[in-house]
């Protein structure tokens, strides 16, 4: 297949990027690069900046090139920034999605694989999350989102869109070339080995009086290298027009901010220091996924889904890239 991976430079969408090239399919990435970085994509890849909002960017390519399917990493994502700042948001994630959603439709491509999140469940009644829990997101990020999994369905009804929805929960880990750098960074592994490595002088817990076993919030680490292999399994799997699927994707283990703490002493040796502070703003107590759908439907299994898997591989390319992506050397 020949697929436009938007975002494609971005964490998720660079891993994915790698395994559909050892798969043998053909990849074109376009990324705005306003949160990626160019050298995370692959040199077997063709490389375009410009903007999933700009129809004569998205015109250029699927004038150029006989696309099969279009991968879609290319929203914002951070939900304190989405509260403050909902146009934003709505503006990127459904407005600017809906222009590559038209664009590629009047060229004919039908397949969509779309990065949706658990975010769109709110703060949900109990764990672990079926696809079929009430969705009432709590934030402009997870609305964004919800806003736009409506669309997707309305345009496979309409147009014979053919779509998966993955909605992902805390992904994490590493490839041997391409790891997790956000600036700024507010997830809590990357920042527990920021600790680790001596650039932070200590993790603050968000709460230690959630109602859990040791009080600190707990949620779901899939490995980035399993959540691309959904990416690959929900591409190849859309054949019917109209053809709709959501998935929850996790590793199915729900983890306390203390058990990460403490799985990321044992992987690096190195010291941790913890203060508590306040809950953040719209956190959750648990978020655990089901994945039992995509594991029935598509044969998808975590393969990497140990929490010392995970935190090591995010070790391991922080080691080796004590500067994220601002290096000399291109990603092969
Ligand atoms: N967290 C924390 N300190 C931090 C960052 C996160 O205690 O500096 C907690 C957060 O409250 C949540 C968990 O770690 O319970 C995972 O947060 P993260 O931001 O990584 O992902 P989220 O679940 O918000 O998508």
């Amino acid at each position: 297949m020949k697929v436009l991976v938007v975002g494609g430079a971005g964490y998720i969408g660079s891993v994915t990027v790698e395994q559909l090239l050892e798969h043998d399919h053909e990849v074109i990435v376009l990324d705005n690069l306003c949160r990626g970085h160019k050298e995370a994509v692959s040199i077997k890849a063709k490389f375009v900046q410009g903007d999933m909002g700009n129809v004569d960017d998205l015109n250029a390519i699927f004038g150029a090139e006989k696309i099969d399917a279009v991968m879609h990493f290319g929203a914002l994502s951070l939900v304190g920034q989405s509260v403050e700042q909902p146009a934003l948001y709505f503006k990127n994630n459904v407005t600017n999605g809906i222009t590559l959603l038209d664009t590629m439709l009047a060229h004919g491509v039908k397949k969509f694989v779309f990065s949706s999140t658990a975010a769109v469940y709110g703060e949900p009644h109990s764990s672990p999350i079926t696809e079929d829990f009430p969705l009432v997101p709590t934030s402009p990020y997870g609305d964004s989102k919800l806003a736009f999994e409506k669309i997707l369905k309305w345009y496979a009804n309409a147009y014979g869109l053919m779509y998966a929805a993955l909605r992902y929960f805390n992904v994490a880990g590493a490839t041997e070339t391409a790891g997790e750098e956000h600036d700024p960074e507010t997830h809590l592994i990357p920042i527990v080995l920021q600790v680790a490595r001596g650039e932070r002088s200590h993790v603050t817990i968000f709460g230690d009086d959630y109602p859990t076993a040791d009080g600190t919030g707990i949620r779901d680490y899939i490995h980035v290298k399993d959540l691309a292999d959904a990416h690959l399994r929900a591409v190849e799997a859309l054949k019917h027009p109209g053809q709709s699927s959501v998935y929850n994707l996790g590793s199915g283990t729900g983890f306390s901010v203390n058990q990460i703490i403490e799985a990321a002493l044992k992987v690096t040796g190195k010291p941790i220091p913890t203060k508590i502070g306040p809950r953040r703003a719209g956190d959750p107590s648990t978020l655990v996924a089901s994945s039992q759908k995509i594991q029935e439907e598509l044969g998808w299994k975590p393969q990497f889904g140990s929490l010392d898997t995970i935190i090591g591989d995010a070790w391991n390319w922080h080691q080796k890239n004590p500067k994220g992506y601002h290096r000399e050397q291109a990603h092969v």
